[in-house]
């Protein structure tokens, strides 16, 4: 079955070349110029995913991204979110409303490509328990709670188990310092644990990975996320 991609941007020529180069690919496009048609389109032919510029006449990408994402129709669509440059504080929004990932403009239709491949794979892949999980050199499993790299056991400490299976859990979704912080060492601490102590133990459990550490990355000003391409 093709999967449909729903495009919702006003520069003709991006739309253009989106669906161009993602009906080569095999999926199946539609295409909206504002906000308002985004919302209707997606109520009524539920795409597989939906990329959505920030940059719309009328009702923005962000009012559109918490209409889709509040709405339990739509709240389960993917959203690829395409930014300008300089955009940043708008990227972080869109990604606390629950876009899945971002591309900043301009970019290559390839990558955005491989980004529509891989939000979509992870969305399939959601509803099957965490048991044992295979990334490139890394194996864990989270029953034995123990981590190889290229068939080595690493020692990790509870609190790093912790970051790196959160990250996995999260699917390639960017996480925030605060959340990571909040939901792997509580609130319970929160005077004497700061931010920076998410940042230490991600330095120790990159390099504790060794030739995975790469798996593992920064976002600038926001806070991580687990890249599962090589
Ligand atoms: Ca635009």
């Amino acid at each position: 079955m093709k999967e449909s991609i729903l495009i919702v941007e006003d520069e003709k020529d991006i739309v253009k070349m989106l669906d161009y180069n993602l009906k080569k690919e095999g999926f199946k496009t539609s295409a909206v110029y504002d906000g308002e048609d985004a919302l209707d389109t997606a109520n009524k032919e539920c795409p597989d995913l939906i990329v959505l510029d920030l940059m719309l006449p009328g009702m923005d990408g962000l009012e559109v991204c918490k209409a889709l994402k509040s709405a339990s129709k739509t709240a389960a669509i993917p959203i690829i979110m395409l930014t300008a440059k300089g955009q940043e504080t708008d990227k972080i929004v869109g990604l606390e409303l629950g876009a899945d990932d971002y591309m900043t403009k301009p970019f290559s239709p390839r990558e955005l490509i491989a980004r529509i491949k891989a939000v979509i794979r992870r969305g399939k892949d959601k509803d099957k328990p965490l048991e044992v999980v295979r990334i490139g050199g890394l194996k864990i499993d989270f029953l034995k709670i123990s981590v190889t790299v290229k068939d080595k056991p690493v020692e990790l400490t509870a609190k790093e188990f912790e970051l790196l299976k959160t990250l996995i859990k999260a699917k390639g979704r960017v996480l925030s310092r605060d959340y990571l912080l909040d939901n792997i060492w509580g609130f319970d601490n929160a005077v004497e644990i700061q931010t920076r102590t998410v940042d230490v133990h991600i330095r120790t459990l990159r390099q504790k990975l060794k030739s995975e550490a790469k798996r593992i990355v920064t976002v600038k000003n926001y806070g991580y996320r687990f890249e599962y391409e090589d």
